[in-house]
């Protein structure tokens, strides 16, 4: 008998090794894997330069507290504001504990407490992060949620006008909404939503946990839409493995997050912290872009011209490494095919594939699990 709460429907492999885009299970069956540990492990397991970086802070310090000035944070905290063309950030140690402190950042630069979300978004499990999210079956049984949040449709500006005012503190979202089904938002859309907030004064805080460290081709995703945010949280890929989260926010906000304001006793804890910093090196750089682009036009065109067009599937979408193939069946049976076949893949939602495969795969590995999936789904139809 298992002693870990049953909270995960896991598949039915126990990793041994896992290495680049590849995963080992116990029986010796090696995976491709089109997951990276759900978006984190964008150079891919185990990358080289980020293991040595990590064996050298183990030899010098692995926690000595917040209380001591630390070089490393600083770095990361730099190649975070200048990538994200912002100024402050606070360390936390996941996605939901960094949207846990934008939420209170929010409310307390604007001194106002309601914040709008999104249908079918997802900020997290914690209280405000699971508040935050606009998915009821996250929330079931754990009421009363955290007060103040309005949901509204993702990409409908008219249902956003009309729950905005004078007491929104900020509107949140993903630009390209992940675990609720890879829904890419407009950019007529996204750029209502900013020049609105603008007009009332609430902040625009963007989720950055999935989409962003390069994964849609640009270090964060709001920049294929020439955004400015005034918060941004960041955490998966941060770390490329090493549990990190980030808040990244506007100097004019560093009043509100004074000392003792807010804390983390292992944020920004400094082995997270170098392999952050080597994450960031190598992802935060145009030539690595460059790459993930020249990857995501391949994916999509193998899409394009593999997938059966009376196939089950209905819609095709994503930006860079992140990508929804949107089908007219629940997504789990193919899911089970495709390990069998020895490609790990993600749903989103019940009906969307979602791959996201290492930054670092290279075109032929691309290419072979590409084809694999789109013969699997090409099956589905005539089976
Ligand atoms: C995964 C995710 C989170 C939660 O991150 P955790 O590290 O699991 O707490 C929040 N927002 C988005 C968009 C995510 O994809």
């Amino acid at each position: 008998m298992s002693h870990l709460f049953p909270t995960y429907a896991r598949m039915n492999i126990e990793p041994v090794h896992a290495e680049g885009c590849y995963i080992t299970d116990k029986t010796g069956k090696r995976y491709i894997d089109f997951t990276s540990g759900i978006g984190v492990c964008n150079l891919g397991h185990q990358p080289p330069s980020v293991k040595s970086v990590i064996e050298k802070q183990l030899n010098q310090f692995w926690h000595v507290s917040n209380l001591f000035e630390q070089e490393g944070q600083e770095v990361a905290a730099k190649s975070l504001a200048e990538a994200a063309e912002m100024d402050s950030v606070f360390f936390s140690n996941s996605g939901a504990e960094a949207n846990e402190g934008a939420i209170k950042l929010a409310r307390k630069a604007t001194g106002r407490s309601k914040i709008i979300t999104f249908e079918k978004s997802f900020h997290g499990r914690t209280f405000g992060a699971m508040s935050a999210t606009g998915q009821d079956k996250i929330k079931q049984g754990f009421g009363p949620m955290l007060e103040g949040f309005v949901y509204v449709p993702f990409n409908d500006f008219e249902a956003l006008e009309t729950e905005m005012g004078q007491d929104i503190a900020a509107v949140m979202l993903e630009v390209i909404q992940g675990e609720g089904g890879l829904y890419v938002g407009s950019e007529l859309f996204l750029k209502q939503v900013e020049s609105l907030c603008k007009q009332y004064g609430a902040l625009l805080v963007i989720d950055e946990i999935q989409t962003g460290i390069g994964r849609t081709g640009k270090p964060f995703a709001f920049q294929h839409f020439n955004l400015n945010p005034d918060i941004v949280t960041s955490a998966k890929g941060l770390g490329s493995g090493l549990p990190i989260g980030a808040i990244i926010g506007k100097e004019y906000l560093n009043e509100y997050f004074g000392p003792g304001s807010h804390g983390s006793t292992f944020g920004g804890n400094p082995i997270a912290i170098s392999a952050a910093n080597q994450t960031m090196k190598e992802i935060f750089n145009q030539e690595f872009l460059l790459k993930v682009n020249e990857k995501s036009e391949l994916v999509f065109s193998l899409l394009q011209s593999q997938l059966n067009r009376e196939s089950i599937v209905k819609e095709v979408r994503g930006l860079g490494l992140m990508i929804g193939i949107e089908l007219a069946s629940p997504v789990q049976p193919l899911l089970t095919v495709l390990r069998e076949r020895g490609v790990l893949a993600l749903p989103a939602g019940d009906t969307v594939l979602r791959l996201l495969p290492p930054l670092i795969m290279n075109k032929e590995e691309l290419e072979e699990g590409i084809t694999i999936i789109c013969n699997t789904i090409n099956e589905m139809v005539y089976a």
